[in-house]
């Protein structure tokens, strides 16, 4: 199946009589016919449902969906993209150990390492997704237990270099963590170039509508966690879960089943049925809905180059982004619907410009259906530091604006309105 076809047909098949739709299934519990099947099902020697905070037929279905789309062997859904990336932190890491991590990441990706995490004991250096691998190279301890980076960073928009990070990932026998969220598997697949683990918010394009927080951790089943040796956890018996040996028993899904098991069973981060059958109609009209906030936000970024009063325009799809070779090889169907740039006069005229926006509203959210706008540095990324800031690759006067699906002449005679009215 292509892609397309996967968004609509992958996950929920119905049987004869069955309902053709994803059905909800609103049960926190599920019912046995003996106890014997329930001690084989909790001794892992039989299939089935124990409890909604381990796994529930709805959201399994819209799981087994993600894991197609993004070519993985399993997926794991959590509450929020926050929680994903919690999971999948704590997965392969512990205190003592270490992470090393694009800056140009979300800022509560940025906060949960450098902040929340550092309290548990795992540490993380930052480094600048750009530079060159022997640069990179130099942030990894013995204690790294993981590189993470984004596909398209939010809000910052550097395009990750996949296979820069995969090969520095693996030459330290760790796996390359990817945030997916921004490209979605529709406009990229990272582990067709050598990530290892993705994880999204869902609440962005795969919700699409603003309607549901969500988040996913996706395993390739590709990193060999026995041969790299760092990860006793995976490799010797789990007393807290039927002693079982993840490598052993699992395989190919030993992280997916690892983060499931041990840290979804005690950290509780559970989605909610409703909430993964809201992400399923979602996910069914993604490939339609990317493509087009993609072109829209093309002619956006098109328009805000060719224009006076506008300072600096980054949208890695322009011609003229440095990130042009990157985009060719990773990302060549679209760069997703979100625009950053700078009016002239700085961050006075950002306020207004954002202040005289009719169409477009002012949210903290991006990546819907309608067009929004938002200025970072006084809201989203208030707590960081100006240093920080550029660290990632923000400046002050930085708008982003996240192009809906609308009719982009609408979308850009608001920006014309909205620019006179600032500059
Ligand atoms: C929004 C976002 C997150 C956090 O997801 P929530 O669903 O808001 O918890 C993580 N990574 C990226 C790239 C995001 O845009």
């Amino acid at each position: 199946m292509k892609i397309e076809t996967k968004c609509i047909q992958e996950g929920y098949k119905p049987k004869n009589g069955e309902p053709r739709v994803l059905p909800i299934y609103q049960s926190t519990t599920y019912k046995y016919d003996s106890s014997e099947f329930m001690g084989k099902l909790f001794d892992l020697e039989e299939d089935g449902y124990f409890y909604t905070r381990l796994g529930n037929p709805t959201v399994g279905f819209v799981e087994e969906k993600i894991a197609a789309l993004e070519g993985g062997v399993g997926a794991l859904m959590t509450s929020s993209g926050q929680a994903a990336t919690l999971i999948a932190v704590m997965t392969v890491a512990g205190e003592g150990d270490h992470i090393v991590c694009s800056a140009a990441v979300y800022g509560g990706t940025f906060n949960l390492l450098g902040v929340t995490l550092k309290k548990f004991g795992i540490d993380v250096t930052f480094v600048n997704p750009d530079d060159d691998y022997e640069v990179i190279a130099k942030a990894f301890k013995d204690n790294t237990k993981a590189i993470l980076g984004e596909t398209i960073a939010n809000p910052a928009l550097n395009v990750l270099d996949i296979e820069k990070f995969a090969k520095l990932a693996h030459d330290h026998g760790v796996p390359l963590i990817v945030d997916n969220t921004f490209a979605t598997p529709i406009l990229c697949r990272p582990f067709e170039f050598g990530a290892d683990i993705v994880t999204h918010s869902t609440s962005k394009y795969m919700d699409g509508h603003a309607v549901s927080l969500g988040g996913v951790i996706v395993d390739s089943g590709n990193f060999d966690w026995a041969a790299s040796g760092k990860y006793p956890e995976f490799t010797t018996p789990d007393e807290s879960y039927h002693g079982a040996v993840y490598t052993e028993r699992f395989g190919k899904s030993a992280f997916i089943v690892k983060a499931r098991a041990q840290l979804m069973r005690d950290l509780g981060s559970t989605p909610s049925p409703q909430n993964a059958f809201l992400l399923n109609l979602g996910l069914e009209t993604l490939h339609l809905r990317i493509m087009r906030h993609s072109e829209n936000a093309m002619k956006v970024a098109e328009f805000l180059e060719n224009d006076d009063r506008v300072e600096w325009v980054n949208y890695p799809g322009l011609k003229s982004s440095k990130y042009k070779p990157l985009v060719d090889k990773y990302l060549p169907l679209g760069t997703s619907g979100v625009v950053s740039f700078g009016v002239k006069g700085g961050r006075e005229a950002a306020t207004r410009f954002l202040d005289s926006l009719k169409l477009a509203a002012i949210v903290t959210h991006v990546a819907d259906a309608r067009t929004c706008a938002l200025h970072p540095a006084s809201t989203t990324h208030r707590q960081m530091t100006d240093e920080q800031l550029l660290e990632g690759g923000i400046s002050a006067d930085l708008i982003r604006l996240s192009v809906g699906i609308e009719n982009v002449e609408d979308i850009i005679e608001d920006l014309n309105q909205a620019l006179n009215k600032a500059c």
